[in-house]
């Protein structure tokens, strides 16, 4: 056995590199990371490819190595120049992402010593860093000292979170779902109702509250539905609203929603997923006025604080609901229970092991420091008015509701002809060109291409880029 277990441990120990192995390593990927920056602001926000991508599956697992060169140059061929490229400043589709350099290195460091960040017990300093982060979040919003947050993979998990721990703490029962009220409006985003359905809570009744004209949630309609509902013998339990949505940027009035929360004791949700670190600009605090009122909270990390993607957070006010969803202690845990200084992420979210992603998170501020991330909210929000103020000035173009955070719609009405399928066709064609990426949307069956400036590296000559295009394409329809 002994003979066996050592020629193993021979062959294990090449899961341990050598120094010169992680030299070459190392400098490899630096390279390649050079490489992937150095003309990133030139460099497409869009790869066409018939191919998609299909060369990776030549990589796929075998029993042999790989030099590292031929799996970088994989990478490049068929994810990098591949899709859309979300590094890019010219990227305003949907809701972008980031990517800031320190949270790469963020990742490294966690990754390279695996501290276990699930549980106190197991690494403390980890778990410090984590909290105390998420205590940043929470005094940003107003919360009060007791609260509690999570660091999660997304938003669509923090909202998760959110809807279950609201679903206990307002002592719902199966028997009671068919009566439970949900009330949002038509644009709250989609990863709420797919929550509420992995809730558990699909029989739950949906209110799509009316809106006023800036697409925003109506606080009176919204109080006379819940008046109604309550007559008819149902339990409203659940509001939500949005600090930024996705289609429009639109902010609900919280202020108003959260009084109607009070008074009918419902838990009151704000899904700031895009808009929440706009809080950090002060021009933009009379919209956030009244979300400390808010029973939970998501933000994205990886929108308005432009991380990577894999990094969002849920903040709940009250503590103990939380855990009292999450927490369990299982018998080859009992090592981990007597310390309670801090709260384990374990204990107040569906995961257990999970990536310590406090670092990637944690580095970025504090090497840059917030006034940056100040800077570049407030520069996106005025880069999205300069584009809705310009693209007015050229004959043709008719645009949505003024930009409240730095969302802005338009489309062209051309003189014959449907709008939609040419608006649509546009869009094609911007996306053909792939030096700007945009999305589209629909709003009562118009259809508006969006310009969504999140991107830290989208600054004025990308917006300028955007009018030079649509000029250019508006001028060669011959329109
Ligand atoms: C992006 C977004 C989400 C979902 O977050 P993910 O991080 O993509 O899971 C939820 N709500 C809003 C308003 C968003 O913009």
């Amino acid at each position: 056995m002994i003979e066996r277990i050592k020629e193993l441990e021979k062959i294990s120990r090449l899961l341990s590199p050598s120094p010169e192995q992680k030299e070459n390593w190392n400098a490899q990927v630096l390279q390649y990371s050079a490489n992937f920056l150095k003309n990133i602001e030139q460099d497409k926000a869009y790869y066409h490819s018939e191919e998609k991508g299909k060369g990776i599956y030549k990589f796929d697992i075998s029993e042999e190595p790989t030099e590292i060169d031929s799996l970088i140059k994989a990478v490049e061929g068929n994810i990098d120049r591949v899709g859309i490229n979300p590094a890019s400043g010219g990227y305003l589709g949907y809701i972008p992402g980031g990517g800031i350099y320190p949270s790469a290195l963020g990742d490294y460091m966690a990754a390279v010593s695996n501290r276990y960040a699930g549980v106190f017990y197991a690494a403390p300093g980890a778990v410090r860093l984590e909290n105390m982060l998420l205590r940043w979040m929470c005094r940003l919003m107003g919360f009060p000292e007791n609260s509690a947050g999570n660091l999660t993979s997304g938003g669509s998990i923090a909202n998760l979170i959110a809807i279950v721990t609201a679903r206990e703490a307002q002592n719902l029962k199966a028997r009671d779902f068919e009566r439970a009220v949900i009330y949002l409006s038509e644009q709250a985003h989609h990863s709420i109702q797919k929550a509420i359905r992995i809730a558990g809570l699909s029989e739950a009744v949906l209110r799509y509250v009316p809106m006023d004209e800036n697409l925003k949630i109506s606080a009176n309609e919204l109080e006379k539905t819940i008046i109604d509902d309550r007559k008819k013998g149902l339990i409203p339990f659940f509001i939500i609203a949005s600090v930024g949505t996705t289609n429009t940027g639109a902010v609900d009035p919280i202020n108003d929603i959260a009084d109607i929360a009070e008074k009918y004791g419902l838990w009151f949700h704000i899904d700031a997923a895009y808009g929440g670190f706009f809080k950090l600009v002060p021009q933009m605090r009379d919209k956030f006025v009244g979300v400390e009122r808010a029973d939970s909270i998501i933000l994205d990390p990886h929108k308005s604080l432009f991380l990577p993607f894999g990094t969002g957070a849920v903040l709940i006010k009250q503590k103990e609901a939380l855990l009292e969803v999450h927490h369990y202690l299982a018998d080859y845990m009992q090592d981990t229970r007597a310390e309670n200084e801090e709260i384990s992420p374990a204990d107040i979210s569906p995961e257990l092991t999970k990536h310590f992603r406090g670092m990637r998170l944690w580095l970025p501020l504090k090497l840059f420091g917030l006034k940056p991330f100040r800077a570049a909210l407030e520069e996106k929000i005025y880069l999205a008015r300069y584009f809705h103020r310009e693209i007015q000035k050229i004959e043709g173009f008719e645009v949505g509701p003024a930009p409240q955070l730095s969302v802005s719609m338009f489309r062209y009405i051309p003189a014959k002809g449907d709008a939609n399928s040419f608006n649509k066709k546009l869009l094609e064609d911007i996306q053909k060109d792939g030096r700007i990426f945009l999305s589209s949307t629909s709003i009562n069956g118009v259809f508006w291409i969006r310009v969504a400036v999140l991107v830290y590296r989208a600054h004025l000559a990308q917006i300028q880029l955007l009018l030079e295009i649509l000029k250019r394409k508006k001028d060669s329809s011959g329109l």
